[in-house]
Protein backbone atom coordinates (compact mmCIF):
# COMPACT_ATOMS: atom_id res chain seq x y z
CA UNK A 1 0.00 0.00 0.00
CA UNK A 2 1.21 3.31 -0.93
CA UNK A 3 -0.92 5.96 1.04
CA UNK A 4 0.76 9.82 0.87
CA UNK A 5 -2.38 12.06 0.55
CA UNK A 6 -1.88 13.10 4.40
CA UNK A 7 1.90 13.48 3.65
CA UNK A 8 1.16 16.01 0.70
CA UNK A 9 -1.45 18.05 2.51
CA UNK A 10 1.23 18.99 5.16
CA UNK A 11 4.18 18.90 2.06
CA UNK A 12 6.28 16.35 4.09
CA UNK A 13 7.78 13.39 2.56
CA UNK A 14 7.04 9.65 3.94
CA UNK A 15 9.73 9.21 6.53
CA UNK A 16 9.21 13.08 7.92
CA UNK A 17 10.03 12.78 11.50
CA UNK A 18 7.33 13.95 14.53
CA UNK A 19 9.19 17.68 14.60
CA UNK A 20 8.79 18.11 11.12
CA UNK A 21 5.40 16.88 10.97
CA UNK A 22 4.41 19.55 13.40
CA UNK A 23 6.30 22.75 11.79
CA UNK A 24 4.85 21.43 8.51
CA UNK A 25 1.39 21.39 10.22
CA UNK A 26 2.11 24.68 12.43
CA UNK A 27 2.15 26.59 9.08
CA UNK A 28 -0.08 24.62 6.21
CA UNK A 29 -2.81 25.74 9.52
CA UNK A 30 -1.41 29.17 9.82
CA UNK A 31 -1.92 29.46 5.98
CA UNK A 32 -4.99 28.26 5.30
CA UNK A 33 -6.54 29.11 8.85
CA UNK A 34 -10.05 30.66 7.92
CA UNK A 35 -9.60 33.19 9.79
CA UNK A 36 -5.94 34.24 8.72
CA UNK A 37 -7.00 33.10 4.87
CA UNK A 38 -9.76 34.71 3.19
CA UNK A 39 -9.53 33.14 -0.28
CA UNK A 40 -12.36 30.47 -1.48
CA UNK A 41 -11.18 26.73 -0.39
CA UNK A 42 -8.91 27.47 2.44
CA UNK A 43 -11.02 26.63 5.03
CA UNK A 44 -11.35 22.99 3.19
CA UNK A 45 -7.97 23.07 2.55
CA UNK A 46 -7.53 23.73 6.73
CA UNK A 47 -9.54 21.35 7.32
CA UNK A 48 -7.88 18.68 5.36
CA UNK A 49 -4.43 19.71 7.16
CA UNK A 50 -6.29 19.38 10.55
CA UNK A 51 -7.29 15.79 9.65
CA UNK A 52 -4.15 15.30 8.38
CA UNK A 53 -2.24 15.96 11.37
CA UNK A 54 -4.14 14.37 13.57
CA UNK A 55 -3.03 10.97 12.03
CA UNK A 56 0.42 11.43 11.26
CA UNK A 57 1.21 13.10 14.81
CA UNK A 58 -0.14 9.59 16.28
CA UNK A 59 2.34 7.01 15.96
CA UNK A 60 0.07 4.40 16.40
CA UNK A 61 -2.65 6.02 13.96
CA UNK A 62 0.42 6.84 11.28
CA UNK A 63 1.46 3.24 11.24
CA UNK A 64 -2.18 2.41 11.06
CA UNK A 65 -2.91 4.86 7.91
CA UNK A 66 0.58 3.84 6.32
CA UNK A 67 -0.48 0.07 6.24
CA UNK A 68 -4.47 1.09 5.69
CA UNK A 69 -5.11 4.15 4.26
CA UNK A 70 -7.49 6.78 6.20
CA UNK A 71 -9.76 4.07 7.22
CA UNK A 72 -7.35 2.37 9.42
CA UNK A 73 -6.12 5.51 11.08
CA UNK A 74 -9.86 5.97 12.09
CA UNK A 75 -11.49 2.57 12.93
CA UNK A 76 -10.52 0.40 15.80
CA UNK A 77 -7.00 1.65 16.92
CA UNK A 78 -8.02 3.61 19.74
CA UNK A 79 -8.32 2.53 22.99
CA UNK A 80 -11.49 1.42 25.23
CA UNK A 81 -13.66 3.44 23.20
CA UNK A 82 -12.43 6.68 24.20
CA UNK A 83 -10.76 7.03 20.87
CA UNK A 84 -7.36 7.57 22.96
CA UNK A 85 -4.92 6.35 20.45
CA UNK A 86 -1.47 5.67 22.75
CA UNK A 87 0.76 8.96 22.15
CA UNK A 88 4.10 8.80 23.38
CA UNK A 89 5.40 11.89 22.58
CA UNK A 90 6.49 14.72 24.44
CA UNK A 91 4.15 17.19 26.16
CA UNK A 92 2.44 20.39 25.04
CA UNK A 93 2.27 19.86 20.77
CA UNK A 94 -1.33 20.80 21.03
CA UNK A 95 -1.64 23.34 23.72
CA UNK A 96 1.92 24.84 21.85
CA UNK A 97 0.13 24.93 18.30
CA UNK A 98 -2.96 26.27 19.47
CA UNK A 99 -1.23 29.43 21.70
CA UNK A 100 -0.10 31.04 18.70
CA UNK A 101 -3.55 31.42 16.71
CA UNK A 102 -5.61 31.85 20.14
CA UNK A 103 -3.50 33.40 22.36
CA UNK A 104 -4.17 36.68 23.49
CA UNK A 105 -3.74 40.17 20.98
CA UNK A 106 -4.48 38.31 17.65
CA UNK A 107 -6.75 40.79 16.17
CA UNK A 108 -7.59 38.87 13.10
CA UNK A 109 -9.17 36.08 14.78
CA UNK A 110 -12.77 35.91 14.87
CA UNK A 111 -13.47 35.98 19.01
CA UNK A 112 -16.84 34.15 17.60
CA UNK A 113 -15.61 30.89 16.64
CA UNK A 114 -16.05 27.90 18.32
CA UNK A 115 -12.84 27.11 20.47
CA UNK A 116 -11.51 23.69 21.92
CA UNK A 117 -11.31 23.13 25.38
CA UNK A 118 -8.33 23.05 27.55
CA UNK A 119 -6.41 19.69 27.88
CA UNK A 120 -5.70 18.32 31.36
CA UNK A 121 -2.74 16.20 32.59
CA UNK A 122 -3.37 13.15 35.10
CA UNK A 123 -0.61 11.44 36.77
CA UNK A 124 -0.96 7.51 37.61
CA UNK A 125 1.08 5.81 39.60
CA UNK A 126 2.03 2.05 38.12
CA UNK A 127 3.17 -1.03 40.16
CA UNK A 128 6.17 -2.58 38.04
CA UNK A 129 3.84 -5.52 36.76
CA UNK A 130 0.77 -3.36 36.17
CA UNK A 131 3.51 -1.86 33.42
CA UNK A 132 4.71 -4.64 31.79
CA UNK A 133 1.35 -6.47 31.70
CA UNK A 134 -1.08 -3.37 31.45
CA UNK A 135 -3.92 -2.84 33.28
CA UNK A 136 -7.16 -0.76 33.40
CA UNK A 137 -7.53 2.11 35.66
CA UNK A 138 -10.16 4.51 36.89
CA UNK A 139 -9.26 8.47 36.86
CA UNK A 140 -11.23 10.73 38.80
CA UNK A 141 -11.29 14.13 38.47
CA UNK A 142 -13.00 17.49 38.55
CA UNK A 143 -13.37 19.29 35.27
CA UNK A 144 -15.34 22.47 33.84
CA UNK A 145 -17.69 20.49 31.52
CA UNK A 146 -20.77 21.99 29.54
CA UNK A 147 -23.62 22.99 31.97
CA UNK A 148 -26.54 20.17 32.60
CA UNK A 149 -28.73 23.16 33.66
CA UNK A 150 -28.83 24.82 30.25
CA UNK A 151 -26.91 22.46 28.13
CA UNK A 152 -23.93 25.09 27.37
CA UNK A 153 -25.80 27.73 25.93
CA UNK A 154 -25.56 29.72 28.89
CA UNK A 155 -29.33 30.57 28.87
CA UNK A 156 -31.99 30.31 31.23
CA UNK A 157 -33.71 27.37 30.86
CA UNK A 158 -36.84 27.82 28.55
CA UNK A 159 -35.58 31.28 27.14
CA UNK A 160 -32.20 30.94 24.42
CA UNK A 161 -29.77 33.26 23.58
CA UNK A 162 -30.71 35.79 20.67
CA UNK A 163 -28.39 37.20 18.38
CA UNK A 164 -26.29 40.13 19.54
CA UNK A 165 -28.39 43.33 18.75
CA UNK A 166 -25.02 45.24 18.26
CA UNK A 167 -22.97 43.22 16.06
CA UNK A 168 -25.81 41.03 14.64
CA UNK A 169 -23.77 37.81 15.79
CA UNK A 170 -20.39 38.97 14.20
CA UNK A 171 -19.18 38.88 17.51
CA UNK A 172 -16.93 41.78 16.28
CA UNK A 173 -17.71 45.59 15.14
CA UNK A 174 -15.82 47.99 13.44
CA UNK A 175 -14.92 51.23 14.84
CA UNK A 176 -13.82 54.03 12.47
CA UNK A 177 -11.22 56.72 13.70
CA UNK A 178 -10.07 59.76 11.74
CA UNK A 179 -6.28 59.82 11.96
CA UNK A 180 -4.13 62.25 9.44
CA UNK A 181 -4.02 59.64 6.77
CA UNK A 182 -7.62 59.64 6.35
CA UNK A 183 -10.35 57.57 7.67
CA UNK A 184 -8.98 54.19 9.87
CA UNK A 185 -11.53 50.88 10.03
CA UNK A 186 -10.67 48.47 13.04
CA UNK A 187 -12.18 45.50 14.43
CA UNK A 188 -13.15 45.20 17.90
CA UNK A 189 -14.67 42.71 19.89
CA UNK A 190 -18.55 43.15 20.38
CA UNK A 191 -18.73 44.81 23.96
CA UNK A 192 -22.63 43.70 24.33
CA UNK A 193 -21.50 40.23 23.84
CA UNK A 194 -17.72 39.69 24.27
CA UNK A 195 -17.39 37.93 21.18
CA UNK A 196 -19.62 35.48 21.30
CA UNK A 197 -22.33 36.66 18.93
CA UNK A 198 -25.27 35.92 21.18
CA UNK A 199 -26.60 37.77 23.66
CA UNK A 200 -28.24 36.06 26.74
CA UNK A 201 -31.13 38.04 28.29
CA UNK A 202 -31.63 35.32 31.40
CA UNK A 203 -28.82 33.88 32.36
CA UNK A 204 -28.88 30.54 33.47
CA UNK A 205 -28.08 30.40 37.28
CA UNK A 206 -26.01 27.16 37.80
CA UNK A 207 -23.09 28.49 35.31
CA UNK A 208 -24.39 32.38 35.12
CA UNK A 209 -24.00 32.49 31.44
CA UNK A 210 -20.55 30.94 31.14
CA UNK A 211 -22.24 27.88 29.83
CA UNK A 212 -19.47 25.92 32.13
CA UNK A 213 -19.42 24.16 35.30
CA UNK A 214 -17.43 22.34 37.40
CA UNK A 215 -18.21 18.38 37.18
CA UNK A 216 -16.72 15.41 39.02
CA UNK A 217 -15.87 13.18 35.95
CA UNK A 218 -14.22 9.65 36.00
CA UNK A 219 -12.71 7.48 32.55
CA UNK A 220 -11.37 4.18 32.67
CA UNK A 221 -7.81 4.11 31.01
CA UNK A 222 -6.78 1.52 29.01
CA UNK A 223 -3.08 1.56 30.28
CA UNK A 224 -1.21 -0.48 27.70
CA UNK A 225 1.44 -2.93 28.33
CA UNK A 226 5.31 -2.21 28.21
CA UNK A 227 4.56 1.18 29.23
CA UNK A 228 6.86 3.15 30.71
CA UNK A 229 7.62 6.00 33.13
CA UNK A 230 6.85 9.31 31.32
CA UNK A 231 5.01 8.49 28.35
CA UNK A 232 1.40 9.20 28.11
CA UNK A 233 -2.08 8.40 27.23
CA UNK A 234 -4.28 10.92 25.19
CA UNK A 235 -7.73 10.36 25.81
CA UNK A 236 -9.76 13.01 23.19
CA UNK A 237 -12.74 14.58 24.69
CA UNK A 238 -11.78 13.97 28.21
CA UNK A 239 -10.62 17.57 29.27
CA UNK A 240 -12.48 20.70 29.74
CA UNK A 241 -15.43 21.52 27.76
CA UNK A 242 -14.56 24.16 24.92
CA UNK A 243 -16.15 27.98 24.05
CA UNK A 244 -18.62 28.79 21.91
CA UNK A 245 -19.70 25.40 20.50
CA UNK A 246 -16.02 23.72 20.08
CA UNK A 247 -15.07 20.28 21.70
CA UNK A 248 -14.01 19.42 24.49
CA UNK A 249 -10.22 18.76 25.46
CA UNK A 250 -7.84 15.83 25.89
CA UNK A 251 -7.17 14.45 28.97
CA UNK A 252 -3.13 13.05 29.24
CA UNK A 253 -2.84 10.34 31.66
CA UNK A 254 1.28 10.20 32.25
CA UNK A 255 2.53 7.26 33.92
CA UNK A 256 5.15 6.44 36.53
CA UNK A 257 5.85 3.49 37.18
CA UNK A 258 7.45 2.16 40.65
CA UNK A 259 10.89 0.26 41.01
CA UNK A 260 10.80 -2.89 41.42
CA UNK A 261 12.85 -4.78 44.85
CA UNK A 262 14.02 -7.31 42.30
CA UNK A 263 14.51 -5.90 38.95
CA UNK A 264 15.27 -3.35 37.11
CA UNK A 265 13.49 -2.73 33.51
CA UNK A 266 15.16 -1.03 30.48
CA UNK A 267 12.63 -0.77 27.63
CA UNK A 268 11.47 -4.23 27.09
CA UNK A 269 14.65 -5.76 28.94
CA UNK A 270 14.21 -6.72 32.32
CA UNK A 271 17.78 -7.28 34.49
CA UNK A 272 18.12 -9.44 37.08
CA UNK A 273 21.25 -9.69 39.16
CA UNK A 274 22.03 -13.10 40.85
CA UNK A 275 24.28 -13.76 43.78
CA UNK A 276 25.79 -17.59 43.45
CA UNK A 277 28.54 -19.62 45.91
CA UNK A 278 31.84 -20.43 44.19
CA UNK A 279 30.61 -23.95 44.81
CA UNK A 280 27.82 -23.10 42.38
CA UNK A 281 30.35 -20.94 39.78
CA UNK A 282 33.28 -23.66 39.70
CA UNK A 283 31.08 -27.13 40.06
CA UNK A 284 27.83 -25.56 37.81
CA UNK A 285 24.33 -26.37 39.18
CA UNK A 286 20.38 -25.93 38.16
CA UNK A 287 18.66 -22.84 40.06
CA UNK A 288 15.32 -20.90 39.97
CA UNK A 289 15.64 -17.47 38.53
CA UNK A 290 12.39 -15.30 39.50
CA UNK A 291 11.10 -13.61 36.21
CA UNK A 292 7.83 -11.49 36.29
CA UNK A 293 6.16 -14.55 34.43
CA UNK A 294 6.88 -16.89 37.30
CA UNK A 295 10.48 -18.66 38.20
CA UNK A 296 12.27 -20.25 35.28
CA UNK A 297 15.07 -22.97 35.85
CA UNK A 298 18.47 -21.73 34.75
CA UNK A 299 21.81 -23.67 34.32
CA UNK A 300 25.12 -22.59 35.35
CA UNK A 301 27.87 -24.04 33.36
CA UNK A 302 30.61 -25.26 35.68
CA UNK A 303 33.77 -22.94 35.66
CA UNK A 304 30.79 -19.79 35.08
CA UNK A 305 33.05 -16.30 36.10
CA UNK A 306 31.62 -13.52 37.75
CA UNK A 307 29.74 -11.12 35.69
CA UNK A 308 29.04 -13.53 33.19
CA UNK A 309 25.34 -12.77 31.68
CA UNK A 310 22.90 -15.10 31.03
CA UNK A 311 19.88 -14.49 28.36
CA UNK A 312 16.18 -15.72 29.35
CA UNK A 313 14.48 -15.48 26.02
CA UNK A 314 10.80 -14.12 26.14
CA UNK A 315 11.03 -13.36 29.81
CA UNK A 316 11.45 -9.61 29.58
CA UNK A 317 8.48 -7.08 29.08
CA UNK A 318 6.19 -6.84 25.69
CA UNK A 319 7.58 -4.28 23.08
CA UNK A 320 4.82 -1.12 23.11
CA UNK A 321 5.00 -0.81 19.47
CA UNK A 322 5.27 -4.07 18.12
CA UNK A 323 4.22 -7.85 18.97
CA UNK A 324 7.33 -9.05 20.28
CA UNK A 325 8.21 -9.84 24.14
CA UNK A 326 11.71 -8.50 25.35
CA UNK A 327 14.06 -10.93 27.37
CA UNK A 328 15.55 -11.21 30.94
CA UNK A 329 19.29 -10.60 31.50
CA UNK A 330 21.15 -12.39 34.41
CA UNK A 331 24.03 -11.37 35.60
CA UNK A 332 25.99 -13.80 38.03
CA UNK A 333 27.73 -12.28 40.86
CA UNK A 334 29.97 -14.97 42.87
CA UNK A 335 29.94 -14.25 46.74
CA UNK A 336 33.50 -15.08 48.37
CA UNK A 337 32.23 -16.28 51.68
CA UNK A 338 33.65 -14.33 54.94
CA UNK A 339 32.93 -16.92 57.60
CA UNK A 340 34.51 -20.03 57.22
CA UNK A 341 33.92 -23.21 60.18
CA UNK A 342 36.55 -25.53 60.28
CA UNK A 343 35.50 -28.19 57.99
CA UNK A 344 34.96 -25.86 55.63
CA UNK A 345 38.38 -24.59 56.19
CA UNK A 346 40.09 -28.02 55.88
CA UNK A 347 38.17 -28.69 52.92
CA UNK A 348 39.61 -25.92 51.14
CA UNK A 349 42.67 -26.35 52.34
CA UNK A 350 42.25 -29.66 50.72
CA UNK A 351 40.95 -28.25 47.40
CA UNK A 352 44.30 -26.04 47.37
CA UNK A 353 46.64 -28.93 47.72
CA UNK A 354 44.69 -30.64 45.38
CA UNK A 355 45.29 -27.80 43.01
CA UNK A 356 48.66 -27.62 43.75
CA UNK A 357 48.06 -24.00 44.84
CA UNK A 358 50.51 -23.33 48.31
CA UNK A 359 48.89 -20.84 50.10
CA UNK A 360 49.86 -19.41 53.49
CA UNK A 361 47.34 -17.62 55.46
CA UNK A 362 47.50 -15.76 58.90
CA UNK A 363 51.07 -16.14 58.13
CA UNK A 364 52.77 -13.53 60.04
CA UNK A 365 54.31 -10.32 57.88
CA UNK A 366 56.96 -7.76 59.21
CA UNK A 367 55.76 -4.74 60.36
CA UNK A 368 56.30 -2.94 56.96
CA UNK A 369 54.01 -5.14 55.28
CA UNK A 370 51.42 -5.00 57.88
CA UNK A 371 51.18 -1.48 57.37
CA UNK A 372 51.09 -1.66 53.24
CA UNK A 373 48.42 -4.30 53.94
CA UNK A 374 46.56 -1.31 56.37
CA UNK A 375 46.92 1.12 53.81
CA UNK A 376 45.83 -0.59 50.47
CA UNK A 377 43.07 -2.02 52.44
CA UNK A 378 41.25 1.43 52.92
ZN1 LIG B 1 -25.95 26.86 32.66
ZN1 LIG C 1 -22.33 41.32 19.90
Amino acid sequence: MNNTEYYDRLGVSKNASQDEIKKAYRKMSKKYHPDINKEAGAEQKYKEVQEAYETLSDDQKRAAYDQYGPAGASGGFGGGGFGGGFDGSGFGGFEDIFSSFFGGGGGSRNPNAPRQGDDLQYRVNLKFEEAIFGTEKEVKYNREASCRTCHGSGAKPGTSPVTCGRCHGAGVINVDTQTPLGMMRRQVTCDVCHGRGQEIKEPCQTCHGTGHEKQAHSVNVKIPAGIETGQQIRLAGQGEAGFNGGPYGDLYVVVTVQASDKFERNGSTILYNLDISFVQAALGDTVDIPTVHGDVEMMIPAGTQTGKRFRLRGKGAPQLRGSGQGDQFVTVNIVTPTKLNDGQKEALKAFAAASGESIQPGKKKGFFESIKDALEGE
